[in-house]
């Protein structure tokens, strides 16, 4: 499913949550700088830089009521989601043309809108989906069936989205071995939970969530009128326990090397006896596809053998309640209420389910999110803005040639090769250079079941055309509408959406220092992701290779171990660390980003005096600014979600990252027995 999910939005770079945000604080920027007002002077920066930069609108800031948290990026996203309403809003009461891209538009968020409809429709929609279901008589049906759900859901690298609540999940990239054209990928699946531990963890709140995880698939049954729904829910549940007891947990599924896996067709009949795989890639549309990336072998295997010694029945019963909990959102309300008070209530902690508006404009954003863009585009992304964005990017460029030839522990043909990357490296500033075409998606005024269903098959259709085809590695995977930034390994891209190119990130009106502090370490943070744990995999072609001599690897692997245990002692919740494992290449990033953002910033000034700000030093402006980019504030249960699911830190380590660079010690007099105090040789050093 694209965006009708609620952990959908989260699953970006850079992002520092896995769920949504959307705050009501809209005004984001009243100044040309730092936001003084939100400095805590009552703590010192060496002992919490985050509360210093944030501690005063932490304590004025409340969380609303549909929110699972509030930062930064959920205010600039709040931004951006009034925009991208209000243009929708136009084109819904434009009475477009029939046929045009503005009518698919209008017809989907109308149709998403018309709650009197979906009650009066019922279970309807529903019926002739369930219908099939029932009537499965045998496992090589309940293969075609499954091949039948595969949809492009997941994304390894990019977005970095390895779940799917299907059985397996697809995604379209260049390849590994062949970075030149489209390969499939197929990644494990199958639990609606967001992660194995949700299923397998001990700990008393998980054994709780689990309970009322089963009570929320019984309710669910329920109301799509199934009998025997406790008999069926204990199935179900089992069953995911099951699935997840083979999954790769999230740490291995980052390790690369280990997703490399070529299975020809014949390969999983071998591999992964169980499941009829010639009636799956059938049912998948997928029989003339001769090869495929496994990226977990193991849980294919072991998902495999679950279909064959798991009875049809519990099959069966996982595929209606995965069905039913994917469309809920556009089913009667009580299906929706019911999926909300557990993902969203229970799972985020979110007391109130956003406004429907809200909700739809997500939609049309999943499925139709270029049409939107296009415009989104034209209305607030000036070229002026696009020029000094892309020059911002050429001192963060030029910042990192210099690192790169300051090393002194990478040998010379390693440098050539980083250097390499960096000629090759297509940054993508505000919009996209060609669109997404729909002409393959049929949207009807008054359907939006068959609207959500036809609209994820023709995304997937569209990314299994591509498969075999020559690779453009200026392709987007983020619209202009988007709050975020992302590096494309595989493409050897980067894509700064014009969303985030602006106030508190990006103000052509604010001192240097303050844009490249706030945005420029957020590039840099992209920049250097071509660099870290994944990037050293990839050459300047995109393909998977180590570029590194062995003694280049072990001082990386030396210095990043270093980090991942200093992010390995950072505890947000007595029972619950920080995993400096699951973490490394995100926390890598953040300090490679500001390093090489404050040496861009110094250079920005050609040697001309840094001018003082608020009686802030420039430096100091350039820390807090940074800082800033980070205050947040989230509900207890997303917190814990964030802690166990996401591959970054959780905002107030990613602040502390500046206790690794010495500029910082200098700005702020920080010294020996102050809580982030490292002494020199202590502080990690990458790039
Ligand atoms: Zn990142």
């Amino acid at each position: 499913m694209k965006q009708i999910s609620q952990r959908l939005l989260a699953l970006v770079c850079l992002a520092l949550c896995t769920f949504p945000f959307f705050a009501q604080d809209a005004a984001v920027q009243a100044v040309h700088g730092i936001q003084v007002s939100n400095i805590d002077r009552s703590v010192k920066p060496g002992d919490n830089f985050y509360e210093y930069a944030n501690g005063e609108w932490l304590k004025r800031t409340e969380i609303p009521p549909d929110r699972a948290g509030v930062n930064v990026f959920s205010r600039l996203d709040d931004l951006s989601n009034k925009r991208t309403a209000e243009l929708i809003a136009e084109i819904a009461k434009s009475n477009p043309a029939p046929g045009s891209e503005s009518r698919k538009v209008a017809d989907l968020y109308n149709s998403y809108m018309d709650e009197s409809a979906i009650e009066s429709k019922g279970l309807s929609p529903l019926k002739p989906h369930l219908d099939d279901i029932a009537a499965i008589r045998d496992k090589q049906q309940l293969a075609h069936a499954l091949g039948e759900t595969l949809r492009a859901d997941v994304d390894a690298l990019n977005n970095t989205n390895f779940h799917t609540p299907n059985l397996f999940g697809l995604w379209v990239a260049p390849g590994f071995n062949d970075s030149d054209h489209y390969t499939p990928f197929l990644m494990q699946g199958g639990l609606q939970l967001p992660d194995r531990e949700y299923y397998l963890s001990d700990s008393e709140h998980m054994k709780n969530l689990r309970l009322q995880y089963q009570a929320h698939i019984e309710a669910m049954l329920k109301l799509a009128g199934l009998d025997d729904s406790d008999a069926r829910a204990a199935r179900i549940l089992d069953l995911e326990h099951a699935i997840a007891e083979k999954h790769r947990s999230l740490a291995e599924n980052e390790d690369i090397h280990k997703a490399n896996n070529t299975w020809t067709q014949a390969d999983f009949s071998a591999r992964a006896p169980g499941l009829d795989w010639a009636e799956y890639f059938r049912g998948a549309g997928l029989s003339g596809v001769k090869a495929f990336i496994v990226w977990q072998p193991e849980a294919f295997t072991g998902e495999s053998a679950l279909v064959e010694s798991t009875p049809l029945v519990a099959w069966k019963d996982w595929m209606a309640f995965h069905l039913i909990d994917a469309y809920a959102g556009v089913l009667p309300k009580s299906f929706s209420d019911e999926r909300f008070a557990f993902f969203g209530k229970v799972l985020s902690g979110v007391p109130q389910q956003r406004p429907r508006a809200q909700r739809g404009v997500f939609v049309v954003d999943g499925l139709l999110g270029d049409i939107v863009g296009k415009v989104y585009a034209q209305r607030y992304f000036s070229p002026e803005a696009k020029q000094q964005a892309q020059s911002m990017v050429a001192n963060l460029i030029a910042a990192f040639r210099k690192r790169i030839d300051a090393l002194d522990w990478m040998n010379p043909a390693t440098k050539a090769e980083a250097k390499a990357k960096l000629s090759t490296l297509y940054v993508g500033i505000g919009y996209p250079e060609t669109w997404h075409d729909y002409a393959n998606y049929e949207v009807k005024p008054d359907d939006i079941f068959g609207n959500i269903w036809r609209g994820n098959l023709a995304d997937y259709q569209r990314e299994v055309a591509r498969l075999g085809k020559p690779v453009d590695r200026k392709e987007w995977s983020m619209t202009p509408q988007t709050v975020n930034a992302v590096n494309l390994p595989l493409q050897n891209a980067l894509n700064f959406p014009a969303a985030i190119l602006q106030p508190p990130f990006y103000d052509p009106q604010a001192p240097a220092a303050v844009n490249y502090g706030a945005i420029g370490s957020v590039i840099g943070h992209e920049i250097s992701h071509t660099f870290d744990t994944e990037g050293s995999t990839f050459d300047s072609k995109g393909r998977l290779r180590n570029w590194w001599t062995p003694e280049d690897l072990k001082h990386f692997e030396a210095s990043t171990a270093h980090l991942a245990a200093q992010y390995d002692t950072y505890k947000p919740f007595p029972d619950l660390s920080v995993n400096g494992k699951q973490t490394l290449a995100e926390n890598i990033a953040d300090v490679a980003g500001i390093s090489a953002a404050h040496d861009g910033y110094k250079a920005s000034l050609a040697g001309k005096p840094a001018p003082e700000q608020d009686d802030l030093t420039a430096d100091q402006q350039f820390f807090i600014a940074f800082g800033q980019n980070w205050g947040s504030k989230e509900r207890e249960a997303a917190l814990r979600q964030q802690v166990m699911t996401d591959p970054h830190s959780p905002a107030q380590y990613r602040a502390a990252t500046v206790r690794n660079i010495d500029a910082w010690y200098a700005a702020f007099g920080v010294k020996p027995g102050e809580t982030l105090y490292l002494a020199p040789d202590d502080r990690v050093r990458i790039w």
